[in-house]
This record gives C-alpha cells, structure tokens and sequence, in this order.
C-alpha cells in the first residue's frame, strides 16, 4: 500500500510525464513545420519515452493498492524561439523534472517507502541521461548557429533515433 501523501505526489508526477510528451510533441510540430524531419523524429521519440515514464508511474500506483487521478495536462508553448533556443528549453524542462525527481526521492526516504525509493533510482539515472542528449544538442546548434550545413548534418543525425522498444 502506498500512503496518501506517495499517492497524491506521483499522480502530481505521471501529470508532469505527459506534459513532458506533450512539450516534446509541440517542439517536434515546431522544428517539423520548418520542415526539419530528423528533428521532429527525435522528438516525437522523445515524447513516447515520455509517456513510458507516465505509465512507470501510473503502473507503480495500481501495483501498490493506490488511486490513479489523472490531472488536466497543461498547454505546452505553441510557438518557440528560433535557432538554439528552442531546443534550450527542453533541456530547462529536464532540469525541472530533475529536480522534481528529486523531491520525490526525499519524500520516499521521510515516508520510509522502500519500493517507491527503489522505483526512483531508475529515474534518478534515466534523468542523467534526459539532460546529457538535451544539452548536447543545444550547445551543438549554438555552435552551428545560422550555418545551414551544419543544421542539416544534425537533422540527419537525428533523424536515426529509433522509437523505444514497446
Ligand atoms: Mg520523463
């Protein structure tokens, strides 16, 4: 059994997973209007590897005797900053879930819930991973900046990012 306290925290957490999806998916939208594919790609894979990450949780609840309550998702941006910036977002956005993670774990170690913190050690690592691809893009499109070559190169590049196995 989970207590209350786990319970309302990681339905908190499975609301940030799919907003997580649906920021990736927004950000895939905007770099696939510019009709750069290999990015959309790598973030549409992204955003289902972010709806794995819900359904962890989601899955943890049900296996534990507690309550799923899905919460309204809120609106990713629509529009986004040209160039680097964009993809600086999504690794701002990893450094949150990070942190957010990390709260969670505190909350495991208080409550004395050895599973829950077990469960957490599997996203404390995956976070590493979330931040290390997102900054490296970012600081590889700072670097290529307006030159359209190297803007390619990396669109292919992304391009072969192949969907998690279900
Ligand atoms: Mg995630």
């Amino acid at each position: 059994m989970v207590n209350k306290k786990i319970e309302k925290a990681i339905n908190g957490q499975i609301r940030e997973e799919f907003y997580s999806a649906y920021l990736y998916l927004a950000l895939a939208a905007y770099y696939e209007a510019e009709n750069l594919k290999g990015f959309g790609n790598w973030l549409k894979v992204q955003a289902q590897e972010e709806l794995g990450h819900a359904m962890k949780f989601y899955n943890f609840l049900i296996d534990r005797g507690g309550n799923v309550a899905l919460q309204p998702i809120a609106q990713p941006p629509a529009e986004f900053p040209s160039g680097s910036k964009a993809f600086a977002l999504a690794y701002d956005h990893e450094r949150k879930i990070t942190a957010l993670i990390h709260k969670l774990y505190e909350l495991s170690r208080s409550e004395k819930d050895y599973a829950f913190e077990q469960l957490l050690h599997w996203f404390i690592d995956e976070q590493v991973e979330e931040e290390a691809q997102t900054l490296e893009i970012a600081d590889k499109l700072k670097k290529i900046g307006d030159h359209s070559n190297g803007i390619f190169m990396l669109d292919h590049q992304l391009g072969k990012r192949k969907a998690p196995a279900e």
